[in-house]
């Protein structure tokens, strides 16, 4: 049986059949335009191939909710251009085969406990640090979603005593997001994040920020593992001092044997997939993880 499989980004699309073992047979990787453009060409690429069923990790906000007249709508995405456009009744109307979409962050945390890095675990959050902060989590064979998906990008932060840029969130300003994210990095400092690696006190205040954000879904999701990627988190010098700080707030209180100075090398990680995380996870929710 073929599968369909779209990674829906906010620069790229990326399209992909593959089979019920979860392997890749074709894949096209093509720019995220109006939608106009982009999904005449999505249509196309998988019309013909036999596709019994899609899966669709995505850009958000989203409307992840099955049982929703507005499943698999996009919301008050910073993509303008997308803003409410119904991805899923589009893809749904032309291919008629069953559409399951999750987002993008929630597809890649199900796609690394599957086959990447928590595949010895029940459950891990995945955090991108990007143009944006986003995460996603699994847990014992399912993605977390309720009234919406996680928005864990958006978290209040206390203030770095050094840190004098107001944040940049268009709805909160000094969230999460709007401290740590990519281009908030680069107006703090005005130089571009990659340009800034000899900067010790850019990184030491990335990580603060970095570590409050980790300590706080430690404490909430509980999870057994953490994958952190995303361009921002390609400074490698970032890891040990995040998890240093993660040590230094949580203080003792959450008893794991993953929390120790030893062992939180493993539990802070970086992704295990290359850049397949969110195409392969999308294949898994067509593979039928949540029929
Ligand atoms: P997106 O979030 O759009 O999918 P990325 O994860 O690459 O894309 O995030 C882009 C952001 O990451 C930009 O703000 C960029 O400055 C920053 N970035 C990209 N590469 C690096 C790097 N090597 N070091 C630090 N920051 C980087
Ligand atoms: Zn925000």
């Amino acid at each position: 049986m073929n599968l369909g499989a779209i990674e829906a980004g906010g620069t790229k699309f990326v399209l992909a059949v593959g089979n019920e073992e979860g392997e890749i047979l074709e894949k096209k990787v093509i720019p995220t335009e109006h939608p106009s453009i982009t999904m005449p060409a999505v249509i196309d690429f998988f019309r013909g191939k036999d596709i019994e069923r899609l899966g669709v990790g995505s850009f958000g906000p989203i409307d992840v909710n099955a049982d929703s007249a507005f499943y698999g709508q996009l919301q008050k995405t910073p993509k303008t251009e997308w803003v409410d456009y119904p991805l899923g009744k589009e893809l749904q109307d032309h291919l008629l085969i069953p559409v399951i979409i999750d987002t993008d962050v929630n597809v890649a945390a199900m796609s690394e406990a599957k086959w990447g890095d928590a595949k010895d675990v029940d459950s891990c959050l995945y955090i991108t640090v990007g143009t944006g902060i986003g995460a996603g989590a699994y847990i014992k064979g399912e993605t977390l979603r309720g009234l919406s998906h996680p928005e864990m990008g958006h978290i209040p932060v206390r203030r770095h005593s050094d840190d004098d840029y107001a944040g940049g969130c268009p709805y909160h300003g000094d969230c999460l997001e709007g401290m740590a994210a990519g281009p908030h990095i680069e107006k703090r400092w005005g130089r571009p994040a990659e340009e800034l690696v000899d900067r010790k006190e850019v990184w030491e205040m990335e990580a603060y920020y970095l570590a409050q954000a980790l300590v706080n879904y430690i404490y909430i999701v509980s999870p057994e593992r953490i994958i952190l990627g995303g361009g921002v988190m390609k400074q490698k010098q970032l890891f040990p001092m995040i998890r240093t700080m993660v040590l230094e707030l949580l203080n003792g209180y959450v008893s794991s044997p993953y929390l120790t100075e030893d062992t939180i090398d493993k539990y802070i990680v970086s992704p295990g997939l290359t850049d397949e995380a969110g195409v392969k996870g999308a294949l898994y929710l067509a593979m039928g993880s949540r029929m």
